[in-house]
């Protein structure tokens, strides 16, 4: 504790004998503290709401308005103000009703200075470790609110802290708007966190953050205030179990997120044709072999090979060639049902995967394909057609097996004069 402290305060004091007061106001400013006076509780009180010192030293017993009116009236003005009451009336009705005002000091008269310093040095060394937490939470609060992060903190599962960019988001003025709608953060999560876990409802994707704390967790939110589209955030909570708080933070990783489905994207794309390319195809083609083993489905495959294409290039042009793959894509892409899958399996040859969709079924689709793309014209290209295998899944299959009886059966119809469709 150090005296200098007293140097950084302001003291009201209230006395109303004279004497006293003016010996005081010597004494104390001796120690460089700012000094105000006051001879009474009322003028106390006005002295108060003007100067708002740092601490209050009051007698009891002062005409017009007593000592402890004074401090009942003053800790409703400010319910923290540091009051002090000084008096030669040792009453025990006095004391407990100045400790249910909140009084934090109390002095015997007549007083002796040494005691009074001691009390003020007290207060004074209270008031800057006071003033020293708040700078502390100021900067705090300053660099919450000053990340683009989403932040929140709470006491246990209270709300305690959001900062101004979720306050934004949310559309809050302030934080007591929030919290008259919302004291808990997960009901606030609830309300927001939108797009869940595959097959995780939003509900069970709360339950899984509060139960998961320490997991990083992608969770989409609702659009904020600003009415965009809900976003990819990434959720992060750091407990200090010492201070009973936790930090939500939810940071925007759309753009990540997005890049990363593009990729995705194109990992399983053909550049060319915009349509699955064969590991995609093949992954699929996997999941139907498992699921048509499990559940006793059936589906059929379709490998289908654009005729003398080689002499489309050579005499037209590889540009040409590139325009009759797209064109043939989209007319095939039109005349398959939606649950039909299309993909390029590789330069001029095509897989359609047929779910629920036995030989005779495939057969009939592959012939509808052989008669659209015979009939169309590329381009000024007449007379592109294609040579069709459709074979239907077996339950010893596994992908090489089907895959190569539609290869065959293509072959078998490249060899049988090419533009027709075979079985196997
Ligand atoms: P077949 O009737 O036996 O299938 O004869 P084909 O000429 O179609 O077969 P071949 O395998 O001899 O030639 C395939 C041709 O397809 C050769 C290749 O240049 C062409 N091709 C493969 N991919 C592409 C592509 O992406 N763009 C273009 N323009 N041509 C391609
Ligand atoms: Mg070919
Ligand atoms: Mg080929």
């Amino acid at each position: 504790m150090s005296k200098e402290y007293l140097k950084s305060i302001s003291i009201l004091y209230v006395e109303d004998n004279e004497d006293i007061r003016k010996s005081m106001s010597l004494y104390f400013k001796k120690w460089g503290c700012t000094f105000h006076v006051a001879t009474n509780g009322e003028e106390g009180l006005e002295a108060f709401r003007k100067k708002k010192p740092h601490v209050v030293v009051s007698d009891i017993m002062m005409p017009v308005m007593n000592g402890l009116d004074l401090a009942e009236r003053i800790k409703k003005v400010d319910p923290h103000a540091h009051i002090i009451l000084t008096t030669g009336v040792n009453e025990q009705d006095y004391l407990m009703r100045a400790i249910n005002i909140g009084i934090e000091k109390y002095v015997m008269k007549p007083i002796k200075p040494k005691i009074l310093l001691e009390a003020l040095v007290q207060t004074a060394t209270l008031i800057m470790h006071e003033k020293e937490m708040e700078a502390e939470n100021c900067f705090v609060r300053f660099v919450l609110d000053s990340t683009p992060s989403l932040m929140l903190t709470t006491t246990g599962q209270e709300i305690n802290y959001v900062n101004k960019t979720l306050l934004q988001y949310l559309g809050y003025d302030s934080l007591k708007d929030l919290r008259s709608n919302f004291t808990k953060a997960e009901d606030l999560f609830r309300k927001i966190v939108k797009n869940p876990y595959p097959g995780v409802g939003c509900d069970g994707v709360v339950s899984k953050i509060m139960e998961e704390p320490h997991i990083n967790h992608t969770v989409y939110l609702q659009p904020g205030a600003s009415g965009r589209g809900a976003k990819a955030y990434s959720m992060s909570c750091n407990s200090f179990p010492e201070l009973d708080r936790c930090i939500y933070a939810f940071t925007d990783v759309s753009r990540i997120e997005s890049e990363r489905r593009d990729f995705e994207q194109q990992a399983v794309t053909d550049g060319l044709t915009g349509m699955y390319n064969r590991t995609k195809i093949a992954e699929l083609l996997l999941a139907e072999l498992t699921r048509a083993r499990r559940y006793s489905t059936v589906f059929s495959i379709i490998m289908f090979d654009i005729d003398y294409f080689k002499e489309v290039n050579d005499v037209y042009g590889h540009e040409a060639g590139d325009g009759v793959l797209m064109a043939l894509t989209e007319l095939s892409a039109l005349n398959i049902r939606d649950q039909d899958i299309l993909a390029r399996w590789g330069g001029e040859e095509f897989l359609v995967l047929a779910p629920e969709t036995g030989l005779e079924g495939a057969k009939n689709l592959a012939q509808k394909l052989k008669e659209k793309i015979e009939e169309t014209s590329f381009g000024n290209l007449d007379g592109i057609t294609c040579s069709f295998g459709v074979t239907q899944w077996n339950e010893n299959d596994i992908l090489d097996s089907i895959i190569n009886r539609a290869d065959q059966a293509m072959y078998a119809a490249k060899n049988g004069g090419r533009n027709r469709v075979e079985t196997l």
